[in-house]
């Protein structure tokens, strides 16, 4: 199995969202990504980033929330561009697991008209609760007509090892985990916003924008002992850890 990082983008956040000691006027830029996975069994794409017209029109997709997370990326800087560099359509993707339901996880989501979709029940009921939208749920973005595979627990992808979702409550109530486990490059797991910042897992310090502190710190507390047993932990959004990742056709096998 081979994984490709693929770049989505950049957005701007405030940093004292992520840690509080921040000054308010600081702000820190967060990559946007995606990971392929390309498994024998069928092409798996782990988040979809931002829809492709939120750089030219953030506010007319996002509504308010593009004032909390400001999108800086280029017209064009998003997933289907990275997926078309690899020579794959959106119809070449099979399953799309869904980290969680905000708009720079989930916001290509409708491209991808042949693949069923990996999403927590818990999130999936968070997006379709009445008033969702406040808590960052665009419908435009998550609700769309292909099937969804609702996880309830943790799932072994292609029941092999190779692709291990797991449950990682906390920032969202059904943010999901996936462990991928190449022969070479050895295991990752990819954290999406259960750790959108390297800082917090190091400091435990827990972002504002999490749905339950409590969740949070004990799916940080899961990460670090995965990260003990020699697990390289991808972040949600680390510009540093991203800066020395390979991406696109620079594949980690
Ligand atoms: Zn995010």
């Amino acid at each position: 199995m081979k994984m490709h990082l693929l770049s989505c983008g950049r957005l701007r956040m405030r940093k004292s969202i992520f840690l509080p000691v921040a000054e308010r006027s600081e702000t820190i830029e967060l990559p946007v990504s995606s990971a392929l996975l390309r498994h024998a069994q069928g092409n798996v794409l782990f988040d979809t980033g931002c829809h492709p017209t939120v750089p030219e029109d953030p506010e007319g997709r996002w509504g308010g929330l593009a004032k909390l997370m400001i999108p800086i990326m280029q017209p064009g800087e998003h997933v289907l561009t990275g997926l078309a560099a690899l020579g794959l359509s959106p119809d070449d993707i099979d399953v799309v697991i869904n980290s969680h339901l905000h708009p720079d996880h989930c916001g290509c989501n409708a491209f991808f008209r042949k693949a069923t979709f990996m999403i927590h029940a818990d999130e999936l009921a968070a997006a379709r609760a009445p008033g969702s939208e406040a808590a960052g749920y665009l419908a435009a973005d998550w609700d769309q007509p292909m099937p969804i595979d609702e996880l309830t627990g943790q799932r072994d992808l292609f029941a092999d090892g190779r692709i291990v979702l797991l449950p990682l409550p906390g920032h969202t109530p059904g943010s999901l985990g996936a462990l991928a486990r190449l022969d070479r490059s050895g295991t990752f797991l990819l954290a999406g916003d259960t750790v959108s910042l390297r800082e917090t897992l190091d400091t435990g310090i827990i972002p504002r924008n999490t749905w339950n502190g409590e969740a949070l710190a004990k799916s940080l507390a899961e990460v670090r002992h995965i990260e003990s047993s020699g697990t390289t932990i991808l972040c949600g959004h680390d510009t540093r850890q991203w800066d020395s990742l390979r991406k696109g056709a620079d594949a980690y096998e």
